[in-house]
Formats: C-alpha cells, structure tokens, sequence
C-alpha cells in the first residue's frame, strides 16, 4: 500500500520527470547515442547529419595533430545544440599530402578518402539520414571536398550532400577584428591558436611559440599563373603560417561560435526544405531519359 506521504513524493518525481521530459535529452553526437536514441535523433533532425571533419597534420610546435578536428567537432557540436542535427563521430581521412615530412601526418591514399567519404554517406542514408553537410576543418580538403560534391551527380542517389561554406558576419565581426593581431595568419596562426586556447587550454604549449619561423618563404613566387602541388611546402615547409601567437581564448569563443551560428542556419534551412532533392531527381530524370531529336 502506498501511504500518503510516499504518494506525494511518487506525484513530485514524476512532476520533475515530465518537466525533464519537455527539454530534449538527445545527445546530438551518433556515438553517445544508444541505437533506439538514434532513431529518434533521425526523426528530430529531419535527417540532417553533419560530418564535422579533420586531419592528423603538424601544427607548427604548440598545437596538437589533431587541431582541425577539435576545432570543427566544437563548432559542429555547438551548432547542433542550437538547432538539433546528428554529428558524426570524430573523422580525420582528408587530403594532406604535403605534410608528409613531418611527424605525425596521417596522409591516407587518393582511393581511401574517396571511398570512406562515399561510404560514410551511403551508410547514412540507409540508416535514414537523407541529409548530409560536410564540415571541412582543414584547408587541404577543400578542392578535394568540393569535387566530391560535384561528383555526386555521377549517378542518382536518395540523399543530398552539401559542403559548409562559412561566411562574414557582422554581429561576430565587429568584436572579431578588433581582437586580430597578426599581420600574417594562417596554418596554426593567431585563430587556430585562440580557438585551441578556448576548446581545449591545456592542449596548447605556448612555451614553443616563436620556436620555429612561419614566414612565407615565397620559393616559387617568380612562377607566373599557375598552381602546384608543391606550392604549400615552397611557402610554409614548418607547417606554421603566422606571425602573432598570443592565445587569446575570448578570439576563440568567438570564431567557433560565427561558424556554429551560420552552421545552425543551414541545418535550419535543410530541415524546411527539399529543394536540393527536388533538383537533384529532376537532373537524374532527365540525363536518364533517352535522347530525342525536337
Ligand atoms: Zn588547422
């Protein structure tokens, strides 16, 4: 028999259980998630999964190998947590052949990014995802990414795959740039190293900062109109672009949280929107159609 009192508290618990109910309890990253979890994450995201995506690079001496995937899965996650999305789990396969001279590069072949993409993708959408957007944290992937976009007309296919492109914003900008020091900034800069300050302090040395050079050596720069691939070791051979290293988390608060805003807004956006389907199906069933004279 339940006694009053014990009553009480059983109406309080459950009070406090349904209140509980009411905020979505979801973890947004596939590998938290239990598989009946995941069904559901299906449904609440509409089928948006986002692959927040890094490298095993140098990132001259004070930032870990893995910069580029703290740094995408922190603006990924934080962006999910804003508009609901499935972040895939920690994935490092890109293009980074020019890193290969230093230590601890993961430099995977053509055919196995390829195909890790491709099937990561294919694999998602069987399990409902229908919705896929690249999160590239590394500036070595971007032609490589972008050519795995184009090439998802190859042939028809039941999902759509869209590749993050970030962009300015006024709100973020004007506390931004004010906070920027440094004259030259790029690979391990003034902003990868105030966005490893603020994801993850005890992950950077600011002890060796300054300890090798990141000038831009310029050692092809009399070669007129081309590309080469080459050219990231002829500029920058330390893997270090940058010339300002004081970490400045607050720069770095803010830098995750421009990407995860403009990120919450295309997820917002695929959710309400078949578009890219649409077009897609129209595409495939015309190049499928045989050819007829007018
Ligand atoms: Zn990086």
């Amino acid at each position: 028999m339940i006694r009053p009192v014990s009553l009480l508290l059983l109406i309080l618990a459950s009070a406090a259980l349904s209140a509980q109910n009411n905020t979505p309890t979801l973890p947004c990253q596939m590998e938290e998630m239990t598989s009946p979890q995941f069904a559901e994450a299906v449904e609440l995201s509409g089928g948006v999964c986002v692959i927040p995506m890094g490298i095993m690079e140098k990132h001259s001496r004070h930032l870990p190998l893995g910069t580029d995937l703290y740094e995408a899965r922190a603006a990924v996650i934080s962006a999910a947590h804003k508009e609901y999305a499935v972040v895939f789990p920690p994935y490092y396969a890109g293009q980074i052949f020019e890193a290969k001279h230093q230590p601890g590069t993961i430099a995977y072949s053509n055919d196995l990014i390829w195909q890790m993409l491709e099937e990561s993708c294919s694999e998602l959408s069987r399990n409902g995802m229908k919705k896929i957007i690249l999160f590239n944290g590394h500036g070595g992937s971007t032609y490589f990414l972008q050519y795995f976009c184009q090439s998802q007309l190859a042939e028809r296919r039941d999902y759509v795959v869209v590749l993050f492109q970030p962009g300015a914003d006024p709100e973020y900008d004007r506390e931004i740039n004010p906070l920027k020091k440094a004259k030259l900034d790029g690979h391990a800069g003034e902003e990868e190293t105030a966005m490893m300050s603020y994801i993850r302090p005890d992950l950077v040395h600011p002890d060796v900062i300054g300890q090798e050079s990141g000038a831009d050596l310029r050692r092809l720069s009399q070669m007129p109109n081309a590309f080469t691939g080459i050219h990231w070791y002829a500029r920058y051979p330390n893997h270090f672009a940058g010339d300002f290293l004081e970490p400045n988390a607050r720069l770095g608060e803010l830098l995750i949280e421009k990407d995860a805003k403009q990120l919450a807004g295309l997820i917002r956006y695929l959710k309400n929107n078949n578009d890219i389907e649409q077009l897609q199906d129209e595409f495939f069933d015309r190049s499928e159609a045989p050819v007829k004279a007018k």
